[in-house]
């Protein structure tokens, strides 16, 4: 079968396409044929060596398709159900395999593209606005790069729970689209900081979600109210370096947390929580779940430069 491989660490081209056996069902385990893979910011840092990978890997983690083995002990699922995962291992290929343990069915009623779309960035959203943090109704959070793949499902579901949300995004059309999702404000990234002090009348907001870093952290920090929470859960402009904890007392009692999805999905009844909160939230229409931009996996290469060059919007996958 046809799948991305990666043999040294380096830039977008490093994603080659290469011939490789196809996976086996091992005990426990599935093997999928691919119908959508998510693309993810951590897969930049994994090609580019930010993230230490063993080499050669084939990318990917989150894809949804149809079962077509099931390995040995495996209960509920069968050749052909169609299903997802946020946790698989090499998804830019046209089969993968998972353990059946991460993967979940897709209901009815939900396409593969969608169900490729949601589960990483989708239980990343619903781990950091119920679990990271917990913003209450009338509270303000800051969300930035709102326009991309968390950051879009990431406001619905906090304007859902009655959360009030002022949002950051590069663009004219990235901070329209930030509104549509249900945002308050979207405000260019020059002076976020003074900016949300005005709006939430001095006293700042309850929440920071950075999933920037480096460029956004120390206005995140002054953007806080006195015992705000700052939930810093990447670094899309690169890594925050080392920090002074008493930055934390001067600021007003803060408290930061660098959170990451794997932590919150350590329990069968914990990701079939959010999984099942997400897709009926889909099913019922008040989820949107937008795929800004669809390459074939041999393009991956393509997706990765768009995803790293700000050019996207909302969830990037690969199709065969
Ligand atoms: P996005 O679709 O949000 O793309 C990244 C966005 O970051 C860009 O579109 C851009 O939006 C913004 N950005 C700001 N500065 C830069 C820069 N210098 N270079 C590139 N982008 C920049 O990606 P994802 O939704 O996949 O991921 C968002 C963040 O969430 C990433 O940091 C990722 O690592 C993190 N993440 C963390 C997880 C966790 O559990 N900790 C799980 C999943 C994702 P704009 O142009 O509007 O600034």
């Amino acid at each position: 079968m046809q799948a991305i491989v990666v043999t040294q660490t380096g830039g977008p081209e490093v994603l080659t396409t290469q011939d490789v056996v196809a996976p086996v069902a091992g005990p426990g385990e599935l093997v999928v044929e691919t119908a959508a893979v998510g693309v993810n910011f951590i897969e930049i840092y994994q090609r580019s060596g930010v993230y230490a990978m063993e080499l050669p890997h084939i990318p990917g983690a989150e894809a949804a398709g149809t079962v077509v083995a099931v390995g040995d002990s495996v209960h509920g699922f069968s050749v052909g159900d169609r299903v997802a995962t946020a946790a698989a291992h090499g998804t830019y290929a046209a089969q993968f395999v998972v353990d059946a343990a991460q993967a979940v069915h897709v209901p009815e009623g939900i396409d593969l593209e969608v169900a490729g779309a949601l589960p990483l960035q989708g239980c990343t959203a619903h781990y950091l606005a119920f679990s990271a943090a917990q913003p209450q109704a009338g509270e303000w959070a800051l969300v930035h790069a709102g326009a991309g793949g968390v950051g879009q499902l990431l406001i619905q579901l906090l304007v859902a729970h009655g959360v009030r949300v002022i949002a950051t995004a590069s663009t004219d059309e990235k901070r329209e689209l930030c509104l549509a999702a249900g945002a308050e404000h979207a405000l260019p990234y020059e002076d976020f900081a003074e900016r949300v002090r005005e709006i939430t009348d001095g006293e700042g907001a309850a929440v920071a979600y950075d999933g920037v870093g480096r460029d956004t952290f120390d206005g995140s920090l002054a953007a806080l109210r006195v015992r705000g929470d700052l939930v810093l859960f990447g670094g899309a402009s690169g890594q925050v370096p080392p920090f002074d904890l008493q930055r934390l007392n001067s600021g007003g009692s803060l408290r930061i947390s660098r959170p990451t999805l794997t932590h919150f999905m350590l329990t069968p009844e914990e990701r079939a929580w959010r999984y099942n909160e997400l897709f009926d939230a889909v099913n019922a229409g008040t989820l949107r779940v937008r795929v800004g931009a669809k390459f074939a996996i041999a393009d991956a290469a393509d997706a990765h430069r768009a995803l790293a060059g700000r050019e996207t919007t909302g969830k990037v996958i690969l199709v065969p």
